[in-house]
């Protein structure tokens, strides 16, 4: 139906933005420093790039806001600003999910400033 903001979340504080597929439910791996990058790139296209420095993905906390919002852990490259995964949330992790996902009290917090959009 449409897209939504989504945040990833580093072990060290460090956060960063991505853009949410609700229509097929696809997270798109691009990373965005904020808000107003994201806004930049919006709905950018379907080539998707993956991590390509070879260093260690990174645990992140993968969050967006499509429908009641969903918060799944992941893995993430900073370097190359994109998320490795899951891109594909409700069938990787769809378990873990339904199961009561991870949820720190950070998230939560943040998750306040929720950002939605219709288009
Ligand atoms: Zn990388």
């Amino acid at each position: 139906m449409s897209h939504s903001s989504g945040r990833v979340y580093f072990k060290d504080g460090k956060v960063l933005w991505f853009e949410y597929n609700g229509t097929c439910d696809v997270i798109m791996p691009w990373l965005y420093k904020d808000d107003r990058e994201l806004d930049a790139h919006w709905r950018r296209g379907d080539d998707f790039p993956s991590c390509s420095c070879g260093g260690p993905p990174e645990e992140v906390i993968v969050e967006w806001h499509y429908a009641n919002g969903h918060y799944v852990p992941g893995h993430a490259c900073r370097k190359c600003m994109v998320i490795i995964d899951p891109l594909d949330p409700w069938d990787t992790h769809y378990d873990d999910m339904k199961d009561g996902y991870y949820k720190p009290d950070e998230v939560r917090i943040r998750g306040n400033n929720e950002k939605q959009k219709s288009n």
